[in-house]
């Protein structure tokens, strides 16, 4: 065990996933045609306790559709965390729009609720929220402000593929829901995308958006009213998804299980912290994401980062906040005020291996490592 490699992530395709990526290629049915779109949408909205759902190129189309369905453009302002992936910030952009970005919880690493009303103002339209590493946000503070002030939700929930926010399923919290299928998500079908809502009309407009805006009810009249775009999913990746779909709480239970196993392992180990999960709240761990406090572990987590390189254990750093991207600086973003908690995380924090089939041997081994070095 001592020199195996272990990745960051990785796929696992444990179920029918061949057999139906051979049907779509033995049939001929390889376009974004064909029964698997339906039936992945159908069945991701049954998972996701969603009424509507439309299946897309990846997760990032996902956040752009979801945003031109609920009419945000140039002009108007859209509340984002600080600490994201930088989808959530370019999708916005795409629209036009400005991103405004607000500093995330230190324990929950969510959007801060107490610091969202400070940076509202006449221009803004909507609030997304991301439930960062399958963590859920604390959407009834989000709700209260973002009605008081008539705006719209959107989560980017593309870490959190069946998280549990008061008992409900992430997918039917906001007014507009989104996911990524990416290789190294919860569930993955290599490169693709979901948007869900319970509302028929922004449904519709997904719909519309997501295919050139050929019209719904008339395609074949090559008529086109607005300018859309081409995000359709493939029938072979939908194939995959649907497989994907079929497991999904198996992966689940496997993801929620790695990750309790690093906590009790690590949870005595000075300066190792956890992400917190609100009472009542189901996080499902996409990635196990840790914190090194460098004045208790002793050592920086660039130190530790390291020397778990050295034992072929594979890491990444966490996200850079938006706030600090050049890219959005350069589109025209103007971060105001602080935001230490992002900062922080961004510094010392990192991801250890986090495949839903990593096995008890590997954590354990991982953990000492981990131990090990700290009471070096
Ligand atoms: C992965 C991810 C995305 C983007 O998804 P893609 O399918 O890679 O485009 C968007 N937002 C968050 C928070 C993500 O983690």
């Amino acid at each position: 065990m001592e020199n195996k490699f272990i990745p960051v992530c990785e796929p696992m395709l444990a179920g029918n996933e061949l057999k139906y990526v051979t049907d779509c290629v033995s049939t001929g049915w390889i376009s974004s045609a064909g029964k698997y779109v339906d039936e992945f949408e159908k069945l991701f909205a049954v998972y996701c306790e969603a009424k509507y759902s439309v299946a897309v190129s990846n997760g990032t189309v996902a956040i752009h559709l979801a945003l031109k369905a609920l009419e945000i453009g140039s002009g108007d302002e859209v509340i984002i965390p600080s600490f994201t992936m930088i989808a959530s910030a370019a999708a916005v952009c795409y629209t036009g729009a400005m991103p405004v970005f607000v500093d995330v919880d230190k324990d929950t690493w969510n959007i801060d609720p107490t610091q969202l009303e400070s940076k509202i103002t006449a221009k803004t339209k909507a609030i997304m929220v991301v439930s960062v590493f399958g963590n859920p946000c604390d959407m009834d503070s989000v709700y209260a402000i973002a009605k008081k002030n008539n705006l719209k939700v959107i989560e980017d929930a593309a870490e959190s593929h069946g998280a549990l926010y008061k008992g409900k399923k992430v997918g039917s919290l906001a007014d507009i829901t989104t996911f990524s299928f990416f290789a190294n998500k919860n569930l993955t079908t290599g490169e693709g995308g979901m948007v869900l809502t319970d509302d028929i009309e922004l449904y519709k407009k997904v719909k519309y958006y997501k295919n050139l805006c050929f019209s719904l009810d008339a395609p074949r009249n090559y008529i086109h009213e607005d300018v859309g775009f081409n995000y359709r999913i493939s029938n072979i990746h939908a194939a995959i998804g649907l497989a994907q779909t079929e497991k999904a709480d198996d992966y689940k239970a496997m993801r929620i299980k790695n990750g309790k196993l690093y906590e009790s392992l690590l949870e005595n180990v000075p300066g190792v912290v956890f992400q917190k999960v609100n009472e009542g709240d189901e996080k499902v761990y996409w990635m196990n994401a840790i914190v090194i406090i460098e004045e208790n572990f002793g050592k920086t987590r660039d130190e530790l980062v390291q020397h778990l390189k050295q034992n072929q254990i594979d890491t990444r750093v966490l996200f850079v906040g938006m706030h600090q991207q050049p890219g959005l600086l350069k589109y025209g973003c103007k971060p105001s005020g602080d935001f230490n908690n992002t900062e922080f995380l961004t510094k010392n924090g990192f991801y250890l291996p986090s495949a839903s089939s990593l096995t008890e041997a590997e954590i354990t081994h991982i953990c000492s490592i981990i131990k090990n070095f700290q009471t070096q």
